[in-house]
């Protein structure tokens, strides 16, 4: 079966966002970028399920400037077998993510197509949704455990409540959550043979996919600041503060 992976490339989990002067966005000058977290627990599931000889090829998608080719070359360092870069300068919804992926997965058609849960940049946790839609297929999200048998997929999800147990018919959307799997890091070995591996570039024209935006960014501000915390000299003390402020009794 083959396995298709969406990876984003995203601002790095470790820097902290600098919001432009204007409120008009996240300024992404000279900021370090990287996969997004979820997408890399993404990859190294559909390795797993290879080395399990569920999945014979994994494919990566990415969509974004040609900078991506990057996080696709990461990904193929971990070890996907090969990668396409949709290559737009245009900040892509989901919706047009959704429907360029669904074009691939058309093209492609794969047995299943693992995604992360959300892009940390914009945490819409919209695409995989709106990609099982538009193929009409079942979807496995927040997916903490995935066993694949021949037909389908068993996908046990986290929800509020707790866990929950689906069981799918393939080809499938997953969308992976945290606790899925830690993922491993590139060998340089591995790397240098990333470079040699296939990587096609393609553009959302390529996919008869119009990738103008439809949602309007109003304003977007920095979180309030902390008010600063107070040292007490005492655990009494502290008790005393907790019960002022209603926390103990
Ligand atoms: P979102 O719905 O934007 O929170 O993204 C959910 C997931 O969709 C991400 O974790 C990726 O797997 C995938 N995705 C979203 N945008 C892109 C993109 N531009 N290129 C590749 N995958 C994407």
């Amino acid at each position: 079966m083959k396995v298709l992976v969406a990876v984003k490339r995203v601002i790095d989990f470790n820097v902290k966002p600098r919001v432009k002067m204007d409120g008009s966005g996240v300024d992404l000058a000279n900021v370090k970028m990287s996969m997004n977290p979820f997408d890399e627990i993404a990859v190294e599931e559909a390795i797993r399920l290879r080395e399990k000889g569920v999945a014979s090829e994994i494919v990566a998608v990415s969509i974004g400037p040609a900078k991506a080719q990057e996080t696709l070359r990461t990904a193929l360092a971990m070890g996907a077998d090969r990668a396409i870069l949709v290559q737009t300068d245009e900040e892509v919804e989901p919706l047009a993510v959704a429907k360029i992926l669904a074009k691939i997965a058309e093209e492609e058609q794969p047995g299943m197509f693992i995604l992360g849960k959300q892009a940390i940049d914009d945490d819409n946790n919209a695409t995989g949704q709106m990609l099982a839609a538009l193929l009409g297929w079942p979807q496995g999200t927040f997916a903490s455990k995935v066993e694949a048998a021949n037909d389908n997929v068993t996908v046990t999800r986290e929800v509020d409540g707790g866990l929950e147990t689906v069981k799918l018919q393939l080809p499938a959307v997953v969308t992976t959550d945290l606790r899925l799997n830690e993922p491993r890091y590139a060998s340089l070995p591995n790397i240098m043979k990333a470079k040699s591996k296939p990587l096609a570039t393609k553009s959302p024209g390529d996919y008869g996919v119009d990738v103008a935006r439809r949602l309007e960014t109003i304003k977007v501000t920095e979180p309030s600041k902390r008010q600063a915390g107070i040292k007490v000299a005492s655990v009494d003390e502290l008790v005393d503060r907790l019960k002022g402020l209603g926390i103990a009794k």
